[in-house]
């Protein structure tokens, strides 16, 4: 059976997982692995204080999540649920907020 990794947040915690978790596993591992976040960037927050003082501007901060990674599918949403007993993650994005597990 496949085996499907759900990496939440892709902040530095969750990108940095499934950037390893790429490193480690090859491309025919048949392991899925899929990171999903509410922003379709990370933000590398310790240069955050140099865009306030208007020493670096927004965009030389935030990197597409997407551009970052290979492998790993990422879905842009909000964690609504997580059921960990049925292993199902419930998740809404778009306009409408609709939702998907
Ligand atoms: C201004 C500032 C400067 C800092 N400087 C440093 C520094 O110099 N050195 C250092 O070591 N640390 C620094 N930190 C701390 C560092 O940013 C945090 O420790 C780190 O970001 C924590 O990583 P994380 O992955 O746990 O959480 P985060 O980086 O906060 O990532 C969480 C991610 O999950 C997403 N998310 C949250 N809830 C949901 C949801 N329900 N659905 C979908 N997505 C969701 C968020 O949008 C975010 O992308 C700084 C923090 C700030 C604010």
């Amino acid at each position: 059976m496949k085996q499907h990794i759900v990496i939440l947040g892709g902040g530095f915690g969750g990108l940095y997982t499934a950037l390893e978790l790429e490193k480690s596993l090859s491309a025919n591992s048949g392991v899925e692995i899929t990171l999903v976040n509410r922003d379709n960037f990370f933000l590398f927050t310790p240069m955050l204080h140099e865009v306030a003082a208007s020493d670096l501007d927004p965009t030389d901060i935030v990197n597409p999540i997407r551009k970052l990674l290979r492998q790993t599918q990422f879905f842009v949403g909000n964690v609504e649920n997580i059921d960990l007993n049925a292993k199902k993650v419930a998740v809404s994005h778009g306009e409408g907020q609709h939702a998907h597990e």
